[in-house]
Parts: structure tokens; sequence; C-alpha cells
């Protein structure tokens, strides 16, 4: 039967990317964001792609609150069945100098990007226990391991989910429940559009260009069946990290 994979920030870029290669993979899957007509659009799309027991279905959901997260859960597991994957892709970048950056932002970076991780984990824990398996797949940054110019709200965030995914790891390897993060470099989506000095930043890739979502989603899929693998890092970034 197939297996249930849920996607925070599956509307979109990296999370829309997965979405598609767990569908050809025949997951059932539920992708989750904040706006409707994103949801809607993805949807759209996906659904032709839905083939043999493969389906999808679209939740709206603030990953920045607790019992939204809740509720969402609690309503994917009533209409598709208990969660076996969970990949976190939510996330935003609201970049800028600490001494220029309010408090506010600080905290809504950290809430989207690290405590929303760890709160659709604990949501999804506790069915992931009952069928002795489950999957999480938090999708980091590059910069949460070197940090970064202006990133540094962000770049908390992203290695604060290093630390969670290991400590989390540990916790439930016993359960049979494994936890890993992706750490991309520069991915073409809507959140590099107005990045300065694309060229300069592509020259510095080893592999000479900006990845594409499909490459982060290959990963994703790597360690979805790498079953002997958990509480690690998974740089995707062709090879931006090794030429710093
Ligand atoms: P996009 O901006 O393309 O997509 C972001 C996704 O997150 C959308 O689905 C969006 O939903 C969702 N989202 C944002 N805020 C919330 C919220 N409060 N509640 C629920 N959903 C929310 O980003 P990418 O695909 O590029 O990024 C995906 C992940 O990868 C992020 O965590 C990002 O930090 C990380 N990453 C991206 C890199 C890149 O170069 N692109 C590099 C390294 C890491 P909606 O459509 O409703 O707005």
């Amino acid at each position: 039967m197939s297996k249930v994979c849920v996607i925070f920030g599956g509307s979109r870029g990296i999370g829309f990317a997965v979405a598609n290669i767990m569908l050809e993979q025949c997951f059932k899957v539920a992708i989750v964001s904040k706006t409707s007509t994103s949801i809607d659009n993805a949807c759209k799309i996906l659904h032709s792609k839905a083939k043999g027991g493969a389906s999808v279905l679209g939740y709206t959901c603030d990953i920045t609150q607790e019992a939204d997260i809740n509720k969402t859960i609690a309503a994917i597991t009533k209409d598709i069945g208990p969660i076996a994957i969970l990949v976190n892709s939510a996330g935003i970048n609201k970049d800028g100098l600490l001494m220029k950056t309010k408090l506010e932002t600080i905290q809504n970076v950290l809430q989207t990007n690290l405590i929303g991780p760890m709160l659709t984990s604990k949501a999804v824990l506790k069915s992931m226990i009952q069928q002795k398996e489950g999957c999480i797949i938090n999708i980091g940054s590059m910069v949460g391991q070197h940090g970064n110019v202006g990133q540094c709200s962000y770049s908390a965030s992203k290695a604060g989910l290093v630390g969670f995914s290991k400590s989390l790891a540990k916790e439930v390897a016993s359960r049979g429940i494994r936890c890993n993060v992706i750490a991309p470099g520069f991915i073409d989506t809507d959140m590099v559009q107005d990045v300065a000095n694309r060229d300069k930043l592509e020259k510095h890739t080893l592999l000479g260009r900006f990845g594409k979502p499909e490459e982060v989603a290959q990963a994703v899929q790597y360690l979805v069946e790498a079953t002997y693998v958990t509480g690690q890092v998974l740089t995707v970034d062709g090879g931006f990290s090794l030429n710093l």
C-alpha cells in the first residue's frame, strides 16, 4: 500500500519538486503551505501526475502556529492515513545586517524556519512511534554550516535545524524513526530571484550554476530510501562550500 508523505512548503520551489518526485514514487502526498492560491495552483499541476496508487491533497497551514500545525496533521491523518515521511521545506529569508534587524524579524525567521519544523516533527512523532517507522527530512542550508553576511537570523535558524535533527535522531532511532538534514546551496526558486551578484555566485560554484529544485528532491528521495542513514547533514550545493 502507498505510504503517506507530507511536505510543508510543498506549494513552490524545492517542496514542489519533492512532491513531484514522491508522486513518481507512488506515495500518497499531502502538500502544505500558508497561502490557499499557492496550494490550489500546485495541486492543479500535481493532480495530473498522480498515477497508480499515488495521490495528492493540499492543505493550508501557517507553520508559525502550533494549533494550526496540529489541526493540519490530524486532518491529513484522517484523510489519507498515518504519516510515514515528513519533509520540512517551508522557509523564509529576511536578509539584512544584524545591526539593522528588528527583534520581530529575528523571531519570525526562527519561528518559521526552526520552531515550525520542530513542531511539525513533534506532531507526527506519536503516530510514527506507533507505526515503528518514520522518516523526517529537514531542509536546512549551507549557510547554517558556514554563515553569511546579512543572514544572521536565517543562518542561525538553519544551524539550529542541524542540532535539532541530530538530537531528534538520537531520541527516536530505537523506535525506527530517522531524521536528517539537507543543506542546499543556491537553488533556482522564488527565494533567490532577487539575489545580488548571481553571475559571481555561479562562477564561485564548482559546477558553475545554481541548482534546480529537482536536484534537491533527488537528495530527499535518497534519504527516504537510505534506511541506515540518520542524524546526518547532506550538502547539495554544486560544490559551492568546498570553494569557500
Ligand atoms: P520558496 O520561497 O520557493 O517556497 C517557500 C515555501 O515555504 C512555499 O511553499 C511557502 O508557502 C512556504 N511557507 C513560507 N512561509 C510559510 C509559513 N509561515 N507557513 C507555511 N508555509 C510557509 O522557497 P524554496 O523552495 O527556495 O525553499 C525551500 C526551503 O529550502 C526553505 O526552507 C529554504 O530556506 C531552503 N533553502 C533554499 C535555498 C534556495 O537557494 N532556494 C538554499 C538553501 C536552503 P506559500 O506558497 O503559501 O507562500
